[in-house]
């Protein structure tokens, strides 16, 4: 888990220090999409494991075949490492093939001591994803109350699920107004993924501080950021000493997560329509041609001239769809590239000069 941060926002572990000091439980939970809000009712902190880049691959790579994606396979090595021992349960949610063999290996073979919630995520708009996945959502309700010994009133339910709400609210306040805020990539990203680990209330006040900051406009390239996850780090100040600015994000990590607030006055279903109503994701089935027309609306509300799609090396899913999404994209004239990076890696010199070839090609 990423250390203390130079730029006032607190690192993953001061948070859980702060968090389990009050007595509250941390839960490590592997990508892409789960209710934030349900852990949180249960007094649970989510601290997303997206990766972490900087695991040591060793010993996850003892588990699993050598193209399978380095997210899972670093993911495999947190729960090896030292920093393991902060979390007190773990969420894997079935996102991918390659993410259902890491919630089997957790559950049939590693075993961690703590315990393991597997989660269930429809694919596709069938009629019965909602009903399915707030069923699932309720059994997840119900491990929690087993682990933590709590059952949130219908209140407490509906005021996490209420601040959650915002939070995101806010995140896509931020990804809106990024041409006016005075913050580079980095900074940006840093005040974005911090509701990665942050409790709903405290990522809020950070966004509305992110918000308010006065001060030039950044200026550059405008692309759409599509992919998994923006990582290794360094790619957003390339992105910076590059002369891009990202006024979108279409990343799993990011912009893909940011589900309108549901309806339903039942706490599950509002969750589960929530997420089920999240833009169009390769991890929930989506089709290309609604990848394609989200895109396309992305980078026509923002103004973005192209697509930089950042790749983890192995991932099945995203690459999949790029050859007919990008096709279909290019005949509605929006262009884009692809590069394939590995989140533990530093980035080599194919990859920027890509980048930079692009950027190049969009200024022309
Ligand atoms: S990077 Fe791709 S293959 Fe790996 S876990 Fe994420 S979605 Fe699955």
């Amino acid at each position: 888990m990423h250390g203390a941060s130079q730029t006032g926002i607190p690192g993953r572990k001061e948070v859980i220090r702060r968090w389990k000091e009050k007595g509250g439980l941390v839960a490590g939970v592997f990508p892409i999409h789960y209710p934030r809000a349900l852990f949180e009712a249960f007094g649970v902190l989510p601290v997303e494991v997206w990766g972490p880049p900087s695991a040591d691959p060793g010993p996850g790579s003892s588990h699993v075949q050598p193209y399978v994606c380095s997210l899972v396979r670093n993911s495999l090595s947190f729960v090896h490492s030292g920093d393991f021992s902060l979390v007190d349960l773990v969420c894997a949610p079935h996102g991918c093939d390659s993410l259902q063999g890491l919630g089997s290996l957790l559950t049939d073979f590693i075993r961690p001591e703590v315990p393991v919630i597997p989660l269930y995520l429809p694919r596709g708009e069938r009629r019965e994803a909602l009903s399915f996945l707030a069923a699932e959502l309720q059994s997840t309700a119900k491990r929690l109350e087993e682990i933590t010994g709590k059952n949130p009133s219908a209140e407490e339910m509906e005021r996490a699920i209420e601040a959650d709400e915002r939070a995101r609210e806010l995140a896509g306040e931020l990804l809106q107004r990024r041409r006016e805020l005075p913050l580079s990539t980095e900074e940006f990203y840093r005040v974005l993924r911090s509701r990665e680990y942050l409790p709903a209330e405290e990522f809020s006040k950070l966004a509305l501080a992110a918000l308010s900051k006065k001060g030039a406009h950044p200026e550059g390239i405008p692309i759409v950021l599509s992919g998994i996850v923006p990582e290794p780090r360094e790619l957003l100040d390339e992105l910076d000493g590059m002369g891009a600015l990202v006024v979108a994000d279409d990343t799993a990590a990011c912009g893909r997560r940011l589900y309108p607030a549901g309806n339903s006055s039942d706490p599950f279903v509002r969750m589960a329509e929530s997420i089920l109503s999240g833009p169009p994701d390769p991890a929930r089935g989506a089709s290309i041609s609604e990848r394609a027309d989200h895109l396309l609306a992305l980078a026509r509300s923002s103004g973005a001239r192209g697509i930089l799609f950042y790749e983890t090396k192995f991932c099945e899913p995203e690459l999949f769809y790029l050859p007919l999404l990008r096709e279909t994209l290019t005949e509605k004239g929006l262009p884009s590239t692809v590069v394939e990076v590995d989140v533990g890696e530093p980035l080599s010199g194919r990859v920027t000069g890509r980048i930079s070839a692009f950027l190049e090609m969009l200024q022309q």
